[in-house]
């Protein structure tokens, strides 16, 4: 990093010492998971940047926002509608953290299972290494699983400005009413904390902004479906993860550059290795920066993931949002027709996402799909059989996982993975 960010840091009230170490581990990873790989799009030098500047020129970018007047709010879950934010004059941050920290004192706060995404949540939060939490005037919540529903009843004593949206948990007439009056009172409370009104034109605006991060994802996302691939897993998952960190327009340009540079590499038959690889497609749980754990070792064992239906993938992004209402109403009606469709497995019962997972295996060609499931995440290790069984009825093969964010389970992990891409080559 060029510029010395340790005031910054330290302004936010991070705890120095353990932030080193935390961006040390960090920076290994990275180098030895992404930047060794072969072949990679030179677009991706963008997401390098990035990342090497992800607690760096990001959080001082958010902090000159917030000193301009805007406001920050974080979330934890792809329900949270960043088209409100924005249309409110605010930026929205993703926090779902991605790794183990600070895991004595989070046990103090939580049952030693409960699962590694709300762990990681907490450890960020009382290790004092995340600056985008410590920069958020805002934290979202939101009632979807038992874990997260109960522990933000703890988080709201470590936060400032905790809002928790209640959730549906049946795709249903009530399920859907529910989820729009709870995004009527987040508007209130963005209103609220923002001082500034949500109109027709700044909404309509904000829907489109978001609709462009999308569109731009999405087309990357079927560049993925030419076989060869034309990118990583790893790298597309790395775009994904970036979605809800970065600048939006900016974020919109650097997925369509890569996009203008994998065209040139489809038409050219061009994929990530000369070799054809078994093509997986991953399925379940969020995969959240840094947990790179799974695509590393699938893609070091010689396969391609070919994509994601996770939150961290088409699950959070797919479908656009209809920009063409002509009241806020209108718009709002919209806002909750895009968001009800994300089919999290805390729906029950639950068969659009099984539809989905069908559907995304043919269309990317995948040879096999591997769920990745939390330990002690009930929602999605529950739906695992039933996403086996509906697999293996069209003979798919799947291969369930259950993991955490540990290495310990590393090498176990890479038995199963490389066993199950020899019997699909
Ligand atoms: S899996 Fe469910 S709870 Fe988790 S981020 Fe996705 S929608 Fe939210
Ligand atoms: S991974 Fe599962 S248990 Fe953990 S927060 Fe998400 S839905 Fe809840």
């Amino acid at each position: 990093m060029s510029e010395d960010y340790r005031p910054m840091w330290a302004d936010l009230g991070l705890d120095l010492k353990a932030h080193d170490a935390l961006l040390g581990v960090l920076g290994n990873a990275y180098q030895d998971i992404f930047l060794s790989q072969k072949e990679r799009p030179e677009g991706m030098g963008y997401f390098d940047f990035v990342m090497s500047e992800v607690h760096g020129l990001r959080i001082k970018e958010l902090l000159d926002e917030k000193a301009a007047g805007r406001k920050i709010v974080g979330c934890y879950c792809v329900f949270v509608p960043e088209e409100l934010v924005l249309a409110a004059n605010a930026t929205l941050v993703g926090l779902c953290a991605g790794a183990d920290f600070a895991t004595d004192a989070v046990e103090r706060l939580l049952p030693r299972n409960t699962c590694a995404l709300i762990k990681s949540t907490f450890g960020f939060k009382l290790g004092k290494v995340c600056p985008y939490l410590e920069s958020a005037d805002m934290v979202v919540g939101e009632n979807t699983c038992d874990g997260k529903k109960k522990a933000y009843e703890t988080l709201d004593h470590l936060v400032d400005n905790l809002f928790v949206m209640d959730m549906p948990q049946a795709k249903s007439a009530q399920g859907k009413s529910l989820l729009k009056a709870e995004y009527y009172r987040f508007k209130s409370a963005l209103e609220d904390l923002t001082g500034v009104a949500v109109t027709v034109q700044s909404l309509r605006q904000a829907i489109e902004t978001v609709n462009a991060k999308r569109a731009a994802i999405h087309r990357l996302s079927a560049l993925r479906k030419a076989d060869p691939a034309p990118i990583s897993g790893l790298d597309a998952l790395l775009a994904n993860q970036v979605f809800l960190y970065d600048n939006p327009a900016r974020f919109t340009d650097a997925v369509n550059k890569i996009c203008d540079e994998l065209e040139v590499r489809v038409e050219n038959k061009m994929g990530v290795s000369a070799a054809r690889k078994p093509r997986i497609l991953v399925s379940g749980c969020p995969q959240a920066v840094p947990n790179w754990k799974l695509p590393f070792i699938v893609e070091r064992s010689g396969a391609v993931i070919v994509g994601e239906e996770s939150c961290v993938g088409e699950r959070g992004t797919r479908n656009l949002t209809d920009a063409s209402g002509e009241s806020v109403d209108e718009m709002m009606e919209a806002i909750t027709d895009r968001y009800f469709k994300v089919d999290c497995a805390i729906f029950t019962p639950n068969p659009d996402r099984l539809a989905h997972i069908e559907e995304m295996a043919a269309a990317y060609k995948a040879d096999g799909v591997i769920h990745y499931g939390l330990q002690f995440c009930q929602p999605y290790l529950m739906e695992a059989i039933p996403v086996e069984k509906a697999l293996e009825e069209k003979n798919i093969p799947c291969l369930r996982i259950e993991t955490d964010y540990s290495n310990e389970d590393a090498g176990q992990l890479k038995t199963r993975v490389e066993a199950f891409i020899e019997q699909l080559r």
